[in-house]
């Protein structure tokens, strides 16, 4: 049985990220991977930097908009974590922070812009309202249909087949131990504050635990009695061929599923969260150790609506299309914080955690660490504390 100050569940972006930290601050860190680091969402993801609010943040209402918004804080710093984590990390990870442009094509897309562009000031985040034509001074590739755009200056792209092997080289340079093909099949809580892990290949005690298992991040904390309103949704992405430099910006839609960039190797990457189709066991509920169906609506509505806002795109092949599965949470906003029942229990995940992984990790390292960080205060696993009122420790 190895021994840790702190055991990680989950190699992707958040448990190296965290592995590092932690292990920058002296903690012996053991983080348990089920299979290879980066073979999660993190290193199937579409790369994109969005700071300026989702538009899934916005399309179910003022009210969810309105606290949907507190996001905007967490985008403030993550800004600054991206600016800084290739000199830290000595690391070349295609980090592009060109600008991005929010589109709108209709009136009604137009007052969301503005709403939104609102809601953001507010949480310090300087983005612009601009006019069609403005929009197109700076990124002459658009559509005439574009009538508006918020646009953002942060905003970017990065490469997630870089990200999390730089990081998970850092955790282990920093003294961290990093355990691949290691599946966490029990979790114990023997005593308050001591965790034991089981893996086919032996186990971990540790005194405090950190569930980073992004889309199985609900599974595991059933592990430890606790439950955890993170489902897995699963998500499809498409790749043109390579072309010279040509889209410096990031583009997203407020009203239609739409980012796209050009990565650093000339590919224009398309996504913007249209489904793809998860596969489902026989005795019931998502198997998530399949990968994902490739939806074809998903595939002609989201290349429709790349082609409507950058009429270029269209000349260009296509050469992949590819699935993942990621996590969301009840309310939309990541879930980052201890995990009130279980004293040492502790989480991070969920939502648009390429963007904002690097600040989540951090954070909770700090907290872990024993610092008070109020940044995490409106988005700890407290707030669904009434789910676990009959479970956690028995
Ligand atoms: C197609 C797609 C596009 C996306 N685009 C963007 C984007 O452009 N921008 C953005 O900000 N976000 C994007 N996301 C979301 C982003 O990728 C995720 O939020 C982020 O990568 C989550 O990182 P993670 O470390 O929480 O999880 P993951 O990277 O999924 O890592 C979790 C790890 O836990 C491991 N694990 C699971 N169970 C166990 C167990 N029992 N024992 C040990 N290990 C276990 C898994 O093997 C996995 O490696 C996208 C996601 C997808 C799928």
């Amino acid at each position: 049985m190895e021994r840790a100050d702190v055991a990680i569940i989950g190699g992707g972006l958040i448990g190296c990220a965290a592995a590092w930290r932690l292990a920058q601050r002296g903690a012996r860190v053991v983080l348990l991977e089920a299979g290879e680091h980066n073979a999660g969402a993190s290193g199937q993801n579409a790369g994109s930097l969005h700071f300026q609010l989702e538009r899934r943040f916005l399309e179910q209402g003022e009210a969810l908009a309105e606290q949907a918004a507190r996001i905007a804080t967490l985008n403030v710093l993550a800004v600054a974590d991206w600016r800084a984590i290739e000199c830290e990390l000595g690391a070349d990870l295609h980090v592009s922070m060109a600008g991005g442009l929010m589109v709108a094509e209709t009136r009604e897309e137009v007052a969301l812009l503005e709403a939104k562009a609102a809601r953001e000031a507010a949480a310090g985040l300087a983005v612009r309202l601009i006019d069609g034509d403005a929009a197109r001074a700076l990124a002459p590739y658009l559509a005439k249909s574009v009538i508006a755009a918020c646009h953002l200056t942060d905003e970017g792209h990065a490469d997630p087949r870089a990200l999390t092997p730089a990081l998970a080289a850092a955790a282990r340079a920093a003294g961290a131990a990093i355990r691949e093909g290691c599946r966490v099949e029990a979790i114990k809580t023997p005593a308050p504050g001591r965790f034991v892990l089981r893996t086919a290949a032996g186990g971990v005690t540790a005194a405090q635990l950190l569930i980073a298992a992004g889309a199985w991040s609900a599974s595991v904390a059933a592990m430890a009695n606790i439950h955890l309103p993170m489902v897995p949704v699963a998500l499809q992405m498409n790749a043109t061929e390579r072309i010279a430099p040509a889209i410096p910006h990031l583009i997203q839609h407020v009203g239609r599923r739409l980012s796209l960039k050009q990565a650093h190797a000339g590919n224009v990457l398309i996504g913007g969260g249209w489904p793809a189709r998860m596969a489902v066991r026989s005795d019931g509920g998502f198997d998530l150790a399949r990968r994902p169906a490739l939806s074809e609506t998903s595939l002609a509505g989201n290349l429709r609506a790349a082609i409507d806002v950058v009429p270029m795109l269209a000349r260009l092949n296509l050469i992949r299309t590819w699935t993942g599965t990621t996590a969301i949470t009840a309310d939309q906003l990541p879930i980052v914080g201890p995990v009130p029942r279980l004293p040492g229990l502790w989480v991070a995940g969920g939502g648009s955690a390429f963007t904002l992984g690097l600040t989540f990790a951090r954070l909770i390292a700090n907290a872990m660490g024993g610092e008070r960080v109020r940044e995490l205060d409106l988005f700890g696993p407290a707030r669904f504390d009434h789910l676990n009122s009959f479970m956690g420790a028995a």
